[in-house]
């Protein structure tokens, strides 16, 4: 979902890449264009919710981001069995139908060769449902690049709720002093800073679709490119 918009200058990252050992990254819109869930939420959802209820797309799209809106920012959201029980559909299967839409932004891979040449240990970690994980993973093959994949699930909260970095302790060893996080979720970088992360990174340029627009609080970048060496 797209937050209100409201324009900011972009701050510039500067890292001290030698004081840096783990890069955490976000999947949907940070590592992925998260063109494809926006299309799927708010557009192919809401055309197959309002065949199955006979509603028109108008409404369907209207009650829809009502029931969204309620779990925001909680492991609901992002779970596909929630929604298929709540929806009565097969949210699996409807994404399987549009799976060509997922795609790797430019440079990821770029980043992905730099943090290993630079020794940076990288953990993917997102509140993905595992279902939309294994079919990303599949379709993007990314997943061998990470020491390790982490759900929110996993963890037992989203990674917006400060419980989930208390907990990511006992998931991975880190020193969270030394630890970069890249996110395209505002509120998850909030959550981290109040945890104490030493480092965040927030993507301006989630979806290939829509305009770039710069964090007020933290560094932006719009391409991983930003970030490689020249
Ligand atoms: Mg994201």
């Amino acid at each position: 979902m797209s937050n209100t918009p409201l324009y900011c200058e972009k701050i510039f990252p500067v890292f001290p890449w030698d004081e840096i050992d783990v890069v955490l990254l976000d999947m949907d819109g940070t590592l992925l264009d998260k063109h494809f869930d926006d299309y799927f939420w708010e557009q192919y959802l809401p055309e197959h919710y309002s065949l199955s209820q006979d509603i028109s797309v108008a409404q369907a799209k209207k009650q829809l981001l009502e029931r969204y809106h309620k779990v925001k920012d909680t492991l609901d959201w992002a779970d596909l069995d929630f929604w298929s029980r709540e929806l009565g559909l097969d949210l699996q299967e409807l994404k399987m139908r549009i799976n060509h839409l997922i795609g790797v932004h430019p440079y990821v891979i770029e980043f992905f060769e730099f943090c290993l040449q630079s020794k940076k240990k990288l953990y993917l970690i997102t509140n993905a449902h595992t279902q939309s994980l294994s079919m990303k993973l599949q379709k993007t093959a990314i997943g061998p690049w990470f020491d390790r994949i982490i759900c929110a699930s996993e963890v037992g909260a989203a990674k917006e709720e400060p419980a989930f970095w208390e907990k990511l302790e006992n998931t991975i060893a880190y020193d969270k002093q030394r630890t970069l996080l890249v996110d395209d979720t505002e509120k998850v970088l909030f959550t981290a800073r109040e945890y104490g992360l030493g480092y965040l990174l927030y993507v301006a340029r989630p979806s290939s679709r829509s305009r770039v627009q710069y964090s007020c609080n933290f560094p932006s970048i719009e391409y991983f490119k930003e970030l490689l060496p020249r």
